[in-house]
């Protein structure tokens, strides 16, 4: 079969809610990703960050085969012996007190949202069934459907009303907007450090900061959704560190299983986890022995390869060559470590033609919010890989 006869297999019996780049995988190595044609391409979007330690990583790899061979699933009816290690090193790395696990990203914000309706019953004294949530202005926190609820972009909610009332939504980076839409009932403020699928859009300096002062003031839950920023990705562990901010509440996934398998937490204190009694909340998968074992090496290769580190400086790297370049097309480059946008100018004709021409020249990425592309290559990557890739995505978008 070739990249044709898939792509026809997919399209007749998939649901066609994507629109992939025409290019079918098959396997992967580091950075470095192969076509059903022998085709080589470097990734530069790491499945959205899930493969932050890159492709088939051999140590969690290796995890995961020991793992499934001795025992993937337990249910959470009895324990495993891997699910206390990962929650001892995930709250000793991260500095939380407990941790929540489950599978997808949307899942941990469902649970972050649950936690914080619960703790403001019981522990802020909000009265029944008048909790409100205030997310931001062009949020992405996943595809549930009280997710989406609160969505701003119109092609997320059409179509899949009514929403779970109790939600609001407040201008991204605007601390004021923040602090006038809170009311007694407010219980808890959920924001990305940095809008990914939104455009990777970088609030102010000093948003992060005055947002927890704000929380802390109205006795208010800051949640963070560092799903796609964290685990280092921005150069730092969490991209909140930028700023030295703590919230009461974040939400991991993606790289926690190093792209191997879904796996997401949760992670906070004992006063807001604490709000789970035995049958509150759950999921069959959620906290498995495979996924824990995964999720251990996964945070351990994190560490020991100084991944971290590396997004930071090459992160800087791409940066600093990126805006020297002197495309016309280009209006704006912003990002933090490995996470960066190249915002297009409105005339340039949309990011798709793009990421479509880097395809050809052998580097994978995708737009985002139309006139953006994402960069976002595996944080193994090195200096001499990232000057390769600047060859091409140069030479792309000096193209007409
Ligand atoms: C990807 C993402 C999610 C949702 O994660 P899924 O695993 O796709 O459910 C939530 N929040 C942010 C910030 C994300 O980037």
């Amino acid at each position: 079969m070739n990249t044709q006869d898939y792509i026809a297999l997919e399209n007749q019996y998939n649901a066609h809610n994507y629109k992939p780049l025409d290019v079918v995988l098959e396997r992967g190595e580091g950075i470095w990703v192969w076509d059903v044609e022998g085709n080589r391409y470097l990734d530069f979007l790491s499945a959205y960050s899930a493969v932050n330690q890159g492709h088939s990583h051999p140590r969690i790899l290796k995890a995961m085969m020991e793992q499934a061979a001795r025992l993937p699933l337990t249910s959470r009816a009895f324990r495993n012996d891997q699910l206390p290690l990962l929650a001892q090193e995930l709250c000793e790395l991260t500095g939380y007190e407990m941790m929540l696990p489950m599978n997808s990203g949307a899942e941990a914000v469902e649970t972050a949202l649950k936690a914080a309706r619960k703790w403001g019953y019981e522990v802020k004294g909000v009265a029944a069934g008048q909790a409100e949530i205030i997310a931001c202005e062009g949020n992405f926190h996943g595809r549930t459907i009280s997710i989406i609820g609160f969505s701003t972009e119109a092609q997320y909610r059409n179509g899949f009303g009514p929403f779970t009332p109790g939600f609001k939504t407040v201008a991204y980076g605007d601390a004021d907007a923040l602090e006038a839409a809170i009311t007694p009932n407010t219980v808890a403020f959920m924001v990305e450090p940095i809008q990914g699928e939104g455009g990777v859009v970088i609030p102010p300096d000093g948003y992060l900061k005055r947002v927890r002062e704000i929380c802390d003031r109205n006795q208010v839950l800051l949640i963070l959704d560092e799903i796609q920023t964290g685990l280092g990705r921005t150069g730092q562990l969490m991209a909140a560190d930028w700023e030295q901010v703590r919230p009461d509440m974040v939400t991991i996934g993606k790289a926690l299983s190093g792209g191997f398998y879904p796996v997401s937490a949760v992670l906070s204190n004992r006063e807001i986890l604490g709000v789970f009694k035995p049958g509150d909340h759950g999921s069959t998968f959620g906290g498995n022995p495979l996924a824990s074992a995964i999720a251990r090496e996964a945070l351990k290769v994190l560490v020991d390869e100084g991944l971290i580190t590396n997004a930071r400086e090459m992160g800087a790297y791409l940066k600093g060559r990126l805006e020297r370049i002197e495309s016309d097309h280009i209006n704006e480059v912003r990002g933090r470590g490995l996470l960066i946008g190249v915002e297009l100018k409105p005339q340039a004709g949309g990011a798709r033609r793009f990421a479509e021409a880097l395809k050809q020249e052998g580097l994978l990425c995708k737009e985002t919010h139309q006139h953006v592309l994402r960069f976002a290559p595996p944080l193994v990557i090195t200096r001499a890989d990232i000057d390769w890739a600047l060859e091409r995505i140069e030479q792309v978008l000096l193209m007409a």
